[in-house]
């Protein structure tokens, strides 16, 4: 196959992290948890936008969702696995790894399994760790994923950042025990080091060529499915402001907000994905 026929024909996995834009760990030292339940919804209007971009491109996506927002609507997770998407699992209530024990993240990952599963009627066989909080000092993770019956898990980003990855973890997906793959959010090697080519904050900084070259560069050369990334929030220029957070946290989650749509439709459009359970376990069974 020649390199060009390669970016065309390579399937891709795309993901959603379905969490409102006050669930955001940035957002955590600002908003406490007992506040969710006083804050304007918008995830059900933003998912359906999505629903909607997907659509037209006829392309499949993997959701990860939380519980929180699944036993609010639970309409909303029949719609999704209705469209033909995967649903997986963004643990219930967004607590990143490294904060909690190991008995907390397994009763925390267990109960969003059973609640997407009772919705969705189908096997919940992802998860991915609020924040990419994944790492080497909590390896214990991966056993408590594969102990709560996830099939893989796709929770580390093999980048260097303030707030999470891992830059010397594989950049593809790996068995991390038996019965678990992990499947890294894509990046893409240059001078030396690993870049996010896999969405976040960058996706809407930089210019979309760079992002298109990245994923192209990771499909011919490198020969791999990238696993690609955003939240609903992404697609909400309107979303009611969060006033006490510093500059940078600012910043980086209002970024571009505008652009993000018409982005987005670029991307499915240059790329062929779906879900990641079709693209990196080989089948869906519903
Ligand atoms: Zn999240």
């Amino acid at each position: 196959m020649n390199p060009a026929a390669a970016s065309t024909t390579m399937v891709n996995a795309l993901s959603v992290d379905v969490e409102d834009y006050f669930q955001v760990s940035a957002f955590a030292p600002h908003i406490r948890r007992g506040e969710w339940e006083t804050m304007e919804c918008r995830v059900e209007q933003n998912v359906e936008r999505i629903l909607a971009l997907l659509q037209d491109a006829d392309a499949k996506a993997t959701f990860f969702a939380l519980g929180w927002i699944a036993e609010r609507y639970p309409g909303l997770i029949r719609r999704i696995a209705d469209g033909g998407h995967e649903i997986a699992s963004h643990g219930f209530a967004h607590g990143r790894a490294t904060e909690q024990s190991r008995a907390e993240f397994l009763a925390d990952i267990r109960l969003a399994k059973a609640i997407l599963e009772d919705i969705a009627g189908c096997e919940v066989r992802g998860y991915r760790a609020p924040s990419f909080s994944i790492g080497k000092s909590n390896t214990w993770a991966f056993d408590a994923i594969a102990e709560a019956g996830y099939r893989y898990s796709s929770s580390v980003y093999p980048i260097r950042h303030d707030h999470y990855g891992v830059p010397d973890a594989p950049r593809f997906a790996h068995p991390v025990r038996p019965e678990l793959l992990e499947i890294p959010v894509a990046t893409v090697r240059m001078f030396n080091a690993n870049w996010p080519a896999g969405g976040g904050g960058y996706f809407r900084l930089a210019p979309y060529a760079l992002s298109r070259w990245s994923i192209r560069q990771i499909n011919v050369r490198d020969r791999q499915p990238a696993m690609f990334y955003f939240h609903p929030w992404e697609l909400d220029p309107h979303q009611p402001r969060v006033a006490s957070v510093g500059a940078k946290t600012r910043f980086r989650h209002y970024v571009n907000l505008g652009r993000m749509a018409p982005r987005l439709a670029r991307l499915v459009r240059d790329f062929r994905w779906d879900r990641a359970d079709r693209v990196f376990l080989g089948a869906a069974r519903c």
